[in-house]
């Protein structure tokens, strides 16, 4: 485009530009002419401005600084053919002019102009003619067009070049996300995007979110596959037993109350077993899979465990509270006191006839609530696994303890998720502690 209008417009740019400088020159002529300076100095210009300056003075006498040589037509006073230049005619044409100046384009295959004025001296008054071509030389063009197709080449070269640097720059990132997004489309959710050799906030912001959004993806993932796997696990058990005392309803018992009675308090027992642990295993795998979020708030323990206990008077009514001050704590109040209750119904379970000891107390900076009781205890080889997942020291079935081996998994996710401490201290037939920290954010004391 450049090029097409540089070659279009240079013709009449150079025209317009000679005329501008064919004009300025006749003004310094003039001012020559007017102070009385030597005009030998005129020569040079016609040279260095490539044209031809004449001086004809009233008596009709011509002076003529030629700066380009037989190019100069005002030298042929006379035309010889029609359309020529002709000396009377311009000399008329300028004193027509209110500013004693005219302009007289030529055509002799270049176009040329010859430019009069009249210029009054103290010596009587003068005809200034300037004659100069205002088409750029053949040879000059020539040069440019060559020059711009050229530049046009390197130019072109160059975009290619930078082109394809850039766009394999760019790309290659692109590339890197599509394979990883393949990956992740085939569920691989260990995949991570990422924004290599490339820094654009839009560009790093996206594979933040894409990363954000493949953890995401990752954990509900895991929380599928995790409910799936318990589900088949221990759901089983429990609905064979509630299809096999029912089938034996409809075989022996329906007639049989006592016996209905018993075998429908079996299928009651297993019923809520069931409830209990699907109710357990979604909590054990969204705090696993990290899809829960802790609703904390400042809160007073002693309070809560106050309640806690007598919600399981009924269970058991030898349970001492003991504690040295009131703590405020800040955490998720009801996960806590699922951890408590946890705690509470295990000692409840294994304490016997044993009293139960939950006890709250100040050890650097925390408070370390524990739930202590003088029961079987566990073995020192069972200690490190009770917080296991499915993990029961009793092997053999006891609904009347239904536990899941659950209840301390759960207890130790939602103690981690407050990123506290907790622990067991147990002697086999002497009894067991569990115990977890919280932060205090006050004391009051009693
Ligand atoms: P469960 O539902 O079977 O009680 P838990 O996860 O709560 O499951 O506990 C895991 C195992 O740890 C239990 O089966 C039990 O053997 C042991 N355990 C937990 N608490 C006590 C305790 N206070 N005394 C003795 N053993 C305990």
């Amino acid at each position: 485009m450049l090029w097409f209008l540089q070659l279009n417009l240079l013709p009449p740019y150079y025209r317009a530009a000679k005329i501008g400088s064919v004009k300025s020159i006749a003004d310094n002529v003039e001012t020559m002419i007017i102070s009385d300076k030597s005009l030998a100095a005129l020569y040079q210009t016609a040279r260095e401005n490539s044209l031809c300056v004449q001086l004809v003075d009233n008596f009709g006498h011509t002076s003529t600084f030629n700066g380009i040589g037989t190019g100069c037509y005002i030298d042929k006073l006379a035309p010889k053919n029609p359309g020529e230049f002709d000396y009377e005619e311009m000399k008329e044409n300028i004193l027509k002019n209110k500013d004693f100046e005219h302009n007289f384009l030529i055509d002799y295959g270049s176009e040329m102009i010859v430019y009069g004025r009249i210029v009054d001296a103290h010596l009587g008054r003068y005809v200034l003619l300037i004659n100069a071509p205002v088409t750029p030389e053949k040879a000059g063009l020539e040069l440019i067009q060559n020059q711009f197709v050229l530049m046009t080449i390197l130019v072109l070269l160059f975009a290619t070049i930078a082109s394809i640097i850039l766009a394999k720059k760019i790309s290659a990132p692109f590339i890197v996300m599509t394979a990883s997004a393949k990956k992740l489309a085939q569920r691989d959710f260990d995949v991570s995007f990422e924004s290599k050799g490339i820094s654009f906030t839009e560009f790093d912001d996206l594979t933040s979110s894409l990363n954000y959004a493949t953890q995401e993806l990752k954990k509900i993932e895991e929380l599928r596959l995790d409910l799936i796997a318990n589900v088949s696990h221990d759901i089983k058990t429990p609905l064979t037993m509630i299809l096999a005392y029912s089938e034996m309803i409809q075989d022996f018992s329906k007639s049989n109350p006592k016996l209905l009675d018993e075998h429908l308090n079996v299928i009651i027992a297993e019923a809520k077993y069931l409830d209990k642990l699907v109710e357990n295993m979604l909590e054990l795998s969204m705090l696993q899979s990290g899809a829960i979020t802790l609703n904390k708030v400042d809160f007073n323990l002693n309070e809560l465990v106050l309640e806690l206990m007598t919600l399981f008077l009924n269970q058991k009514d030898n349970v001492n509270f003991d504690y040295d001050a009131i703590y405020i704590v800040n955490a998720d109040e009801v996960m806590i006191g699922q951890v408590i209750t946890n705690f509470f119904s295990n000692a409840i379970k294994y304490a016997g006839d044993s009293q139960i000891d939950i006890k709250l107390s100040k050890l650097n900076g925390v408070v370390r609530l524990s739930v202590i009781d003088y029961g079987c205890g566990i073995e020192h080889e069972d200690i490190a696994n009770v917080w296991d997942r499915y993990y029961r020291i009793d092997k053999n079935f006891h609904r009347d303890q239904e536990g899941s081996g659950l209840g301390l998994s759960i207890a130790r996710g939602i103690i981690l998720a407050h990123n506290s401490n907790y622990g067991v201290i147990s002697e086999k037939e002497k009894g067991s502690e569990f115990y977890f920290d919280l932060n205090i954010i006050e004391i009051i004391n009693w």
